[in-house]
């Protein structure tokens, strides 16, 4: 079942049993009251003529007496001991009344049926017999009254559910139509491929406006991530198509002059190897930005920044053959994961090394309780203009000038990435022409601080 319907039949349903068990309670009580209200009427009634006939006795012929105490609707009687009645004296709806069985109480008794009330009273008549004084009333006003009372309740009853009945439905609708307005957006996108927005109107900031600002907001995190995963796939691919277009032009060359000329076996060996090698290096770059963190298996400890610094600079040295000089203090600590952080310096040694030919400095020390390892060149730095856009995927300052130096343009931002894993700072200052300064800000673990 639909939820609207749900919303309508349930909230419908227990307003009516609501409603009915309401005016049932308000039924019962009124008649409970109306018969009630009846007996204590025509006992106080019995009992008034029943002293009214004990003065007039012997004065007065009992028929007489009777034919004057009549009710209005019912039968007055007088009943001996032995049972014998004194012709009943009946108003003249009620004549039926009379052929009633006559019987003698010794006690005030009050009897009530469907349609009568029967009062009954003890009384000393002028022989000095007992005698009963029996009244006896049609209920027959009352059960009027209470049927009237039950066709007003019932039409009340309906008559209220109709705007009950409205109600609900407007509020199912104002509960179903943001969701139906949602569902429906999600198949258009599903259907278009587009991310398409919900019109959210209205001031109103209740739960379903919030629900469909959530809804908008996710869509639009999709709709960012969806662009930036296809700019990244076709940037990958734009990359990878630059070094097949070489290795597959030299490998051409091979096959066709490869054996009349046997000098361009070199130069081609030469190309598709380093071009070889620019590929698996971005492969590698960009299996480890796909990645999510937390495969990255991230270890944190207290690391010996000198000692680290030192390793990664000797490795440096003895693959490229630069110069590379350690400065700094010999003790300083800092938390942090080893291998991520051994990477992270790679990368801007590696920077250092392609855009620059003089010494490159590594300095290690601490400042205001945070350790940190800073890379400097004397390169071609970088213009203040592009310093914010190198460390966007793919961005390189000059494109032709870094095809020669094998730069893809991935590290700066494979290196924010881990710099975000791995709990440090980095900070890059460059002036054109004069060089560039790397920092890595590592905090230190409080419990190493002497
Ligand atoms: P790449 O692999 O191309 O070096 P990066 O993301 O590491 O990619 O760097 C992006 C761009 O920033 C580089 O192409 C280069 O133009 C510039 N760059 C980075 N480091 C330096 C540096 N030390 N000196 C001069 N330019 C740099």
């Amino acid at each position: 079942m639909r939820l609207r319907s749900k919303i309508h039949l349930y909230s419908s349903v227990l307003f009516a049993i609501l409603l009915i068990v309401m005016n049932l309670a308000t039924y019962y009580m009124f008649n409970k009251l109306s018969v009630n209200n009846q007996i204590d009427r025509v006992e106080a009634q019995t009992l008034q003529i029943a002293n009214g006939m004990r003065q007039a006795a012997g004065k007065i012929p009992t028929q007489d007496l009777l034919r004057g105490y009549v009710p209005v609707d019912g039968m007055i009687r007088m009943i001996g001991p032995d049972g014998t009645s004194l012709a009943p004296v009946t108003s003249g709806s009620q004549q039926d009344l009379s052929k009633r069985k006559a019987i003698y109480d010794t006690s005030a008794r009050v009897q009530v049926d469907q349609r009568y009330v029967m009062v009954s009273i003890p009384v000393i008549w002028s022989d000095g017999e007992v005698m009963n004084v029996q009244v006896t009333e049609s209920m027959q006003g009352t059960m009027d009254t209470l049927q009237v009372l039950r066709v007003v309740l019932i039409v009340v009853t309906c008559i209220a559910l109709i705007p009950v009945l409205f109600s609900i439905r407007l509020l199912g609708r104002v509960i179903m139509n943001p969701i139906s307005a949602m569902t429906l957006t999600m198949k258009e996108i599903r259907r278009s491929g587009r991310f398409n927005r919900l019109v959210l109107e209205g001031q109103s900031k209740d739960e379903l406006m919030e629900m469909g600002m959530t809804f908008n907001d996710m869509i639009e995190l999709l709709e960012n991530n969806y662009k930036s995963q296809e700019q990244f796939v076709s940037n990958a691919s734009h990359e990878l198509k630059t070094p097949l277009t070489i290795i597959e032009s030299y490998a051409n060359l091979l096959k066709r002059r490869g054996l009349d000329r046997p000098e361009l076996f070199n130069e081609s060996i030469e190309a598709i190897h380093s071009e070889a090698i620019r590929m698996k290096e971005m492969t590698e770059q960009l299996l480890l930005l796909a990645k999510h963190k937390e495969q990255w298996n991230i270890s944190m400890e207290t690391l010996n920044l000198s000692e680290l610094a030192m390793g990664s600079a000797k490795a440096f040295r003895n693959a490229y053959g630069r110069e590379i000089h350690v400065d700094g203090q010999q003790e300083v600590f800092g938390y942090s994961d080893e291998n991520k952080l051994k990477q992270l310096l790679f990368i801007f040694l590696d920077n250092a090394q392609k855009y620059s030919e003089d010494r490159i400095l590594v300095e290690v020390g601490s400042l205001e309780g945070e350790g940190y390892i800073r890379i400097v060149d004397r390169g071609i730095g970088i213009a203040s203009d592009k310093l914010p856009l190198v460390f966007d995927r793919f961005y390189r300052v000059d494109e032709a000038r870094n095809r020669q130096g094998g730069g893809v343009g991935l590290g700066l931002s494979l290196a924010i990435e881990i710099a975000e894993a791995i709990g440090v700072r980095i900070e890059l200052h460059s002036a054109e022409g004069v060089g560039t300064t790397a920092e890595i800000w590592i905090q230190r673990e409080v419990s190493k601080i002497s």
